[in-house]
Order: C-alpha cells, then structure tokens, then sequence
C-alpha cells in the first residue's frame, strides 16, 4: 500500500487490486456510475469522517489520499486537477458547468480555484452519487457555492429546462463547461449546449479523459473546428492516481459562431 507521505511527491504506479476491480465493474461504471463495490459510498463517509468540517483543502487531500491508498476512484484526481484549476483561474469564470459529478472531488476543486462570487452547476446522473458529492461539499463549506442537479442533458430537454427556470441559465450566461461524464455524451451534450446559447465568445470548456477512456470523435471534432469557432490546447498528462496510462485534457476556448 503506498503511504500518505507519498502524496504530492512522486506519483505511484496504479494499485493493482483496487484498479482491477474498478475494470471489472467497468460496464456498470459506464451504465450507472458505481464501481459496484460500495466504494463511493466508503469514500463519503470516510471523507465526513475524516476531513476537518469547513475546511475545503482537507477534503480535496482526504479524497485524493483515500484514491491512492484504499481504492481507486475515476476523480480527475491531483495531477489532472492541476490543469483543471489553471484552466479555470486563466477563464476567470463566474457561472461553471460541470457534466459528471460523480463523488464531487472535481466540484471542490472548481470551487476552489474559481473567483468570489461565482456559481457551480454540477450535473450528475447517478441519484445516489449526487447525494453524497452534496454531503461532501457541505461539510468541505461550498454547499452554498456549488448545486448539485441530478439528471443528464441528454434526457429529452428535461434538465436543460430546470437549468434554465432554476438555475439561471440563459443565453451567454456559462463562462465554463467541464466534461467529465459519459464519453460518448461528450459531442452530443457539447452540441446541446451551443443549441441552447448559453456559451458566448470567450466560454472555455474542459473535456477530460480524451484520450482514456478516449473520446476520439471530441478530439476530431476540436481539430476539425480549430481556429473556427473552437480553439483547443490538448494538455499531455496521465490517467488519475497512477503513472502508466497517458491521458489526455482539451482546453477549448469558444470563438463565437464560425
Ligand atoms: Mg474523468
């Protein structure tokens, strides 16, 4: 077992056991958002446990060591967070989309990098992983910073319409997306949103995982649209909480209707 004082120094090779398991129940983690094996259920109530209340920077390191230590987990994790922090810092945002809460590692991040005064949307499609991302944001402090909706974009327009009549979306309103669900909703749920208007010239949307599990037709599309309406810098980095598989995060900045 790797040892917390590891943390933040050299990154370790993935846990063999907890990392296959997370294989095995790869189909159910693509379908409904749980390994299977309780872990993300372990993971909340091991961060209520465990992370000093009120305290945002615990949490994130509570979570982060549990993914290394006891199990692993798809969070974007600290190395890949790190893009995703700057991504937010250099967008400067004040209205966040986030696409795949799962536990709610990503959310506190956001909420940590983004300015004063700004608002996460986070959009989850798993009811019970959406109660315990809440649970988790409220004892780290940022309840009333980040909204947790459970639904999915791709639900016939059901969301979409909360969004707007609950949530404040509207035309222009999102300065920044984060895509970290389903991979094959990424292109579709990227077209949903530019349908609806709610990007403007300036938007910037952060997809992770492009490259594993991969979401070759994102890649595509990026390229085939840059210096159009999307301009994209593909950040080289490696899969959560391990060292041998490459990944990697599109930075896109949305240039307006080409
Ligand atoms: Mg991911």
């Amino acid at each position: 077992m790797p040892r917390l004082t590891e943390l933040g120094g050299k990154r370790l090779p993935f846990l063999r056991w907890s990392f296959l398991r997370m294989l095995l129940g790869m189909k159910r983690l693509t379908t409904e958002w749980q390994v299977g094996d309780g872990r993300e259920q372990a993971l909340g109530e091991h961060v209520l446990a465990s992370a000093r209340a009120g305290d945002l920077d615990d949490a994130i390191r509570v979570i982060d060591e549990f993914s290394y230590g006891r199990s692993f987990m798809v969070n974007v994790g600290d190395e890949k967070g790190e893009i995703l922090d700057a991504a937010i810092r250099r967008a400067s945002p004040q209205r966040l989309l986030e696409l795949g809460t799962y536990c709610g590692y990503s959310a506190l991040r956001t909420a940590r990098a983004m300015p004063e005064g700004a608002h996460l949307t986070s959009v989850e499609f798993n009811a019970d992983n959406a109660a315990i991302a809440r649970r988790i944001l409220d004892h780290a402090g940022v309840g009333d910073r980040v909204t947790i909706v459970h639904g999915t974009l791709g639900d016939g327009g059901t969301t979409i319409a909360a969004l707007e009549s609950e949530h404040g979306f509207a035309a222009g309103s999102v300065d920044f997306v984060f895509m970290d669900h389903a991979k094959e909703a990424y292109l579709p749920d990227l077209e949903r949103i530019v349908e609806a208007g709610w990007l403007h010239a300036g938007s910037v949307v952060v997809a992770d995982n492009v490259k594993f599990p991969g979401v070759p037709g994102y890649r595509e599309f990026m390229r085939e649209h840059e210096g159009r309406d999307w301009r994209t810098v593909e950040h080289e980095t490696h899969v959560e909480y391990q060292t041998l598989l490459k990944d990697l995060v599109l930075e896109s900045e949305y240039l307006a209707p080409a």
